[in-house]
Parts: structure tokens; sequence; C-alpha cells
């Protein structure tokens, strides 16, 4: 901690960092108050129904044991689950974890496949950090950390409801696929310091933990898919967090295919175990 204070502010506005940011939850630059509380109950449908996925398929496994984080419970136990992997036309594959609560094979079917087609419609970048999806009942919001996202059922409901499934499972697998990376790189850093302020309470209030799943989403709405946002609310978001979007211009797959293919092309069914499951099976 000594450190930090050794440096000069002069040095610190200079190189645009805030050097103590790492050990400090106070947020970084900026005194513009956030336009929305979180983008969890955000209406603007960024990633659609009709959009392109990557999904294959997903294949049952059979029991195994896995260990899950519960926030329920706000612990991690080792359960015998139901194991499946996903597969995806850009070479991703990783597990699915479904918690032996769902009690049958056919339950936890159902259950995977509620999020197999939005978890294909990330982009791939998105995608290659998850090493684990586990799946819970109950009603917490998701969580993400280590590789590993959690879902719940009543709570993906909820965000189904409101076609907001795609853009939660958009803000945890920037928790899993890019913070690791990116969440200290000093041009992101530079680009917090520079915006006006945090376009969501959730991301300076959880700073520096929360501001990239959270900003990351709206750019991506605003760069990728023009007009899904409201003409509006895009402007507030581009006054907010000009530095931002351009951070993430050059960062996420904006213009150009989202899917990053193998050179031999895109997979198929072909090349996933026999019964890999396209559909829930009637
Ligand atoms: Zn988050």
């Amino acid at each position: 901690m000594r450190q930090c204070f050794n440096i000069g502010v002069a040095v610190m506005l200079a190189a645009g960092l805030s050097a103590c940011a790492t050990e400090s939850r106070a947020p970084v630059g900026g005194s513009m108050s956030p336009l929305y509380g979180s983008t969890g109950p955000l209406k603007f449908d960024i990633i659609q129904e009709d959009d392109a996925t990557s999904f294959i398929c997903l294949h049952y496994r059979g029991r195994a044991t896995r260990q899950m984080w519960d926030k329920r419970v706000d612990n991690e136990f080792n359960h015998s689950v139901f194991l499946f992997d996903a597969y995806f036309t850009d070479d991703i594959r990783f597990e699915i974890n479904v918690n032996p609560e769902f009690e049958t094979m056919e339950r936890a079917t159902r259950e995977s496949f509620r999020y197999t087609k939005a978890l294909g419609q990330l982009p791939t970048m998105l995608r290659r950090g998850i090493d684990r999806f586990g799946i819970h009942d109950g009603d917490e919001t998701a969580s993400a950390g280590a590789g590993k996202i959690f879902v719940y059922r009543a709570n993906a409901i909820n965000r189904q409801g409101y076609q907001h499934l795609e853009e939660t499972l958009f803000h945890e697998s920037v928790h899993v696929s890019l913070d690791p990376y990116y969440m200290y790189n000093q041009n992101w850093r530079a680009a917090q310091e520079a915006d006006p302020g945090f376009v969501t309470r959730y991301g300076r209030d959880n700073y520096p933990r929360e501001d990239m799943a959270e900003s990351s989403l709206l750019a991506y709405g605003i760069l990728r898919y023009p007009g899904r946002i409201p003409e509006k609310e895009e402007a507030r978001i581009r006054a907010i967090n000009p530095n931002r979007i351009a951070y993430f211009a050059t960062l996420l797959p904006v213009e150009g295919p989202i899917f990053d293919f193998p050179d031999t092309g895109p997979l198929s069914l072909e090349d996933a175990p026999e019964g890999c499951m396209t559909t829930v099976p009637v």
C-alpha cells in the first residue's frame, strides 16, 4: 500500500491511470451519475431470437462428480451432476453440469436446452473462457468466475420473459472470457479514467469487477447492432462512455463474423458423438 502513496498525483494523471485502483474500492474517474441501476432489468433486446447460433448439439455423458458453486448457500459442493457436453460449430465445447435436484435426465436435458441456443449466439471469443456451465434450480441471479458460469432456473425464466437471457449470458461470459485478460489492461484503465462516468451503478459500486461485463454489453449493442438500443438511450450511453465504447470497438467483433471457425470450416453434427441431441427429445 505504501507504494501507492509514494506515486505523485501528477504522475498518475499523466499516465491516465490510478496506481492504487487494484487495491481500492473507490471508482475511477468521472463525476456523471450512472444512467441505469444495472443491465439486468434493461429491456434492450441486443441479441435477438433470430440471430445466428453456433450451437450444434448436446451430448449426455451420464452422472459424474463435479464441484458446483451455489449462491443460495454461499458455498461450493460436490454433486453427482447430470453431465453434458455442448458442441458448437466454431470448435468450442464445454461441459454443462446440471444439479441433481432436477432429478431426472429428461428434466436435466430440457433445462440445458433453455440455454444452449443463446450460448451459441455469443461471439466465439466470449465462449472461449467457459469451461463449465452449471445449472441450479432457484431464483438467484447468475454468477461467474474462474471458467465457470452458474445460472438459476427461475431467474432464467424471468429473463426469458423479456428476451434478456442472451444478454445475461453475454454479461457472465465476459467475466470468464475477458476479465482475466483485460480487467487490468492499461488501455481499458485509461478509457475508464477518461470517461465522464459509469453506465450502471452496479458497475460503479462493484468496481473493477463488474464494469467490463456491464459496459461491454451496451457497447456491443450500439456497435454491432445499430438500432437495437433506442436512439435516445444510445446517445446517453455514448455521452457517458465514449472511451469505453471506442475500446470495445477494437476488442469485440463489431463487424465481420462473430464466429471464428477453424481453417477446415465450421463443425457439424458429424463431428459430434453419436446420439448428440440437437433439440429436446420428444
Ligand atoms: Zn457480473
